[in-house]
């Protein structure tokens, strides 16, 4: 990679095309290029093969491609595949694929920061310190390679993406939001905002911007306790952005966007599951239309708290159930590989 030039997958489409017809070449050569970055997904300029060669070469001296991928791969006795991927810095990431063939569910669960600066206390990418923001290109990169997996792997293109791997996408806004832009485009992967879900630890302020810029995927709250004295005890970031603020930033979301909200909720043995916290949660579920997903708590070193018992997340889910609350429970995936949600730290 020669470092005077630049990653061409950074420009916008205006800034290609400025730069195309400063260059003396004509203006829908730019609409060629374009997809084959975005849509062929092409990370060198030679195989652009409907270039002429007077341009792959001018391409070739001003820009390169900051190209990402898979360092290591592991598959779970579930099915679940981890990937570590390596970016062109070296600075190495997760995803995940995780497949439930039942449903016909085939989900990548991709990162958006390399570590983070947030600490909750039952995750283990928050034990790594942030050391930078993804690309746009580089969230992108981590769902076409997930893709192909599925496809190789199960013979059929990914149903979902969550953005709930390592990182928190709402402080890394505008790149999320451009890896977005280009996973819905036809130019591009050409998926359904409503197969997206990003989730985030509550900033409030983002999610009122979430709203004000229309965006149309869906939004996961990472709640985990619904009292702001527990949720204090295991997300700094509640001290800043407490439970009525976060109530009152969703309620602005969907009233906004009509987009579909779900609680994401880890069930901590006798932290977080017992009647009274039922009570807080179900009271939460009053302010709009919302889903709960209850999530079996998947251990990592250095942390105290329990996994709950089947039964015991199972009366959990109960309690919100027979009060009409849609709910559902997720069973730890890739558990054996530390795929699962919460453990994501490049362990080795
Ligand atoms: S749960 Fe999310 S926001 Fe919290 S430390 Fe882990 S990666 Fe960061």
């Amino acid at each position: 990679m020669n470092s005077d030039t630049r990653d061409i997958r950074k420009l916008s489409k205006e800034e290609l095309d400025a730069f195309i017809v400063d260059m003396s070449f004509d203006k829908y050569r730019s609409n060629q290029i374009w997809e084959w970055i975005w849509k062929k997904q092409k990370t060198d300029f030679d195989g652009m093969k409907n270039l002429p060669k007077n341009l792959k070469e001018t391409l070739s001296s001003h820009f390169h491609f900051a190209e990402a991928s898979i360092d290591k791969k592991q598959i779970s006795i579930d099915g679940t595949i981890k990937n570590r991927i390596k970016l062109y810095d070296g600075s190495l990431i997760e995803s995940v694929l995780i497949p439930v063939e039942s449903q016909n569910r085939f989900t990548a669960c991709v990162s958006s920061q390399v570590g983070c600066s947030l600490t909750c206390s039952f995750c283990a990418t928050g034990k790594m310190k942030l050391q930078r923001n993804l690309d746009a290109a580089e969230i992108y990169d981590q769902v076409v390679i997930v893709n192909e997996q599925c496809k190789e792997q199960y013979g059929r293109p990914l149903t979902n993406i969550v953005y709930m791997g390592m990182g928190e996408p709402l402080l890394n806004y505008k790149n999320v939001l451009k890896s977005i832009y280009h996973i819905n485009q036809e130019v591009g992967l050409g998926m359904s905002h409503r197969r997206i879900t990003v989730s985030t630890v509550g900033i409030a302020k983002m999610i009122k911007k979430l709203a004000d810029d229309e965006v149309k995927f869906n939004l996961a709250l990472s709640l985990h306790a619904a009292t702001d004295e527990k949720r204090n005890k295991i997300m700094p970031i509640n001290e800043s952005n407490n439970l009525k603020a976060l109530s009152e930033a969703l309620s602005y979301f969907y009233q906004k966007t009509k987009n579909k909200i779900s609680f994401e909720y880890i069930s901590f043995k006798g932290f977080n599951d017992t009647t009274e916290d039922a009570y807080h949660l179900l009271k939460m579920t009053r302010l709009f239309p919302v889903k709960v997903n209850i999530i079996e708590y998947n251990p990592i070193d250095g942390v105290n708290f329990e996994r709950n018992s089947t039964e015991g997340v199972e009366n959990f889910a109960r309690l919100l159930s027979n009060e009409g609350v849609t709910v559902t429970v997720r069973k730890s995936r890739g558990l054996d590989i530390d795929a699962a949600c919460g453990q994501l730290a490049n362990k080795e």
